[in-house]
C-alpha cells in the first residue's frame, strides 16, 4: 500500500514502484507485468487498483499519465497525488505535450 503523509503527499511501496515503472515504460498488460515480476495477474490488478485509489485516478491510463508526470514516484520519493491539469505551466514534458494536443484539437 502506498503511504500518505500529513501534507497529503504519497509514497509508493516497492512493488507498486516496480509496477508503475513497467506501466510507464512499456504499458504492458497485467498478465505481462505479472510474468515479469513473477507474481499473479490478480495481484498486479490489486496493486494497480490500490495505486489508482491512492491518487484518485479512475483508470490505469490516468495512473500511467500520473506516473509520467511524477516519475520520482518510481524512485519511491514523496510526490503529489494529483494529476497536472490542462494549462499547467510547470514546464514538464508531458504538460508541454498537452499544450500541443490542445492546439491540435
Ligand atoms: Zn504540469
Amino acid at each position: 500500500m502506498l503511504q500518505t503523509d500529513s501534507n497529503g503527499y504519497v509514497k509508493l511501496a516497492p512493488r507498486e514502484a516496480q509496477i508503475l515503472r513497467l506501466l510507464c515504460s512499456e504499458a504492458p498488460s497485467n498478465k505481462e507485468i505479472a510474468a515479469r515480476l513473477g507474481i499473479a495477474p490478480t495481484t498486479v490488478r490489486d496493486y494497480i487498483a490500490s495505486m489508482c485509489d491512492g491518487i484518485h485516478a479512475w483508470t490505469r491510463g490516468a495512473l500511467l499519465i500520473w506516473g509520467l508526470q511524477h516519475p520520482e514516484a518510481m524512485l519511491r520519493e514523496w510526490c503529489q497525488p494529483t494529476l497536472h491539469k490542462q494549462g499547467c505551466e510547470c514546464g514538464g514534458l508531458l504538460c508541454a505535450v498537452y499544450q500541443i494536443i490542445e492546439k491540435a484539437a
